[in-house]
């Protein structure tokens, strides 16, 4: 009787039609359109330079996946790769976004470095990584210039399988970098057991860094312990000069930001590059 009241009272669908079960609606509806997208047509990669701050130059870019739906539209990775990892279809788009950028960076002609993210499932199974291996091997591009950003929660679903996978791809020349570091639970006895070369420090530690104590400490602890560990720290989402003073005066020398430049399309990356080249 509530139920019939309620509806009456409300009109009918709009009764459960709550913010969850939009968001629900619209997940299921991003994943539906992703699984019959033609992946090798829509997807594709821009390059956000990451820059050593000492002197200006570009050391690499990373590259981020962009989808452009015929009947979406654009969708955001931040949206699009977490429903694809659920939907347990994130190789498929691993595979086409692996070698575009990689078939990119072959032909820039600066020895520049090319960061890619791969995602848990892309390495919880030994295929996963020989689908990787593949793709690199076939572009020619040298893996000892290669970044591969790995999230501390990859590690939490199988923690053999991926340290594994990781050490193979180590063993091949890749760098490992661990991204978004600071926001996950690793402990230092874990992190020691992998094969990292590089920190990425997530951007939430430095928005208004020069304002806020506890994100300095952290800042400042984490380039510590990259220091102490002998591996590169590379700084997320710089996006103010005063941003950029508070980590020139906590020893930080990469970064990556809209301070410096956005993802851009190949062309314009290698513009970028250009205009800050050592020479
Ligand atoms: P991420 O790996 O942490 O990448 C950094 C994100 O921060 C990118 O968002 C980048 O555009 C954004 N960013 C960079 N500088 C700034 C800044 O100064 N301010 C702000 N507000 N944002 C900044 P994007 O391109 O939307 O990617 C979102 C996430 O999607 C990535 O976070 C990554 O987790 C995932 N992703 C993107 N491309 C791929 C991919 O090819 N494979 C996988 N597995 N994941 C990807
Ligand atoms: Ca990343
Ligand atoms: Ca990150
Ligand atoms: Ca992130």
């Amino acid at each position: 009787a509530l139920y019939h009241a309620k509806k009456r009272l409300r009109g009918g669908a709009v009764l459960f039609n709550t913010d969850h079960e939009h968001q629900i609606n619209l997940e299921a509806r991003i994943e539906s359109v992703l699984k019959q997208a033609d992946l090798e047509k829509e997807l594709s990669v821009v390059f956000q330079p990451i820059v050593d701050i000492r002197d200006g130059s570009t050391i690499g870019f990373e590259a981020l996946a962009r989808w452009d739906s015929p009947t979406l539209g654009k969708v955001s990775p931040a949206s699009f790769i977490p429903i694809a990892e659920r939907a347990g279809m994130i190789g498929s788009l691993t595979r086409p976004l692996f070698r575009k950028a990689l078939d990119a960076a072959i032909s820039w002609d600066a020895p520049l470095r090319l960061s890619f993210n791969l995602s848990a499932h892309d390495l919880n199974a030994a295929d996963g990584v020989l689908a990787i291996i593949g793709i690199i091997e076939t572009s020619g591009f040298d893996p000892k210039r290669l970044d591969l950003e790995i999230t501390e929660t990859a590690f939490t679903h199988d923690f053999e399988q991926v340290t594994q996978s990781v050490e193979t791809l180590r063993r091949l020349g890749c760098g490992i970098s661990l991204d978004d570091f600071g926001t996950g639970y690793s402990s230092l006895t874990r992190l020691h057991a992998l094969p990292l070369t590089k920190f990425k420090i997530d951007r939430s530690f430095v928005t208004n860094l020069h304002q806020s104590p506890a994100s300095y400490k952290i800042v400042k602890s984490l380039l510590t312990l990259s220091a102490d560990m002998g591996l590169d720290c590379v700084i997320e989402g710089v996006e103010t000069e005063e941003e950029l003073e508070a980590l020139k005066a906590l020893g930080g020398t990469s970064v990556q930001g809209y301070l410096f430049s956005p993802p851009l399309p190949e062309e314009q990356a290698m513009e970028f590059a250009a205009r800050t080249s050592r020479e």
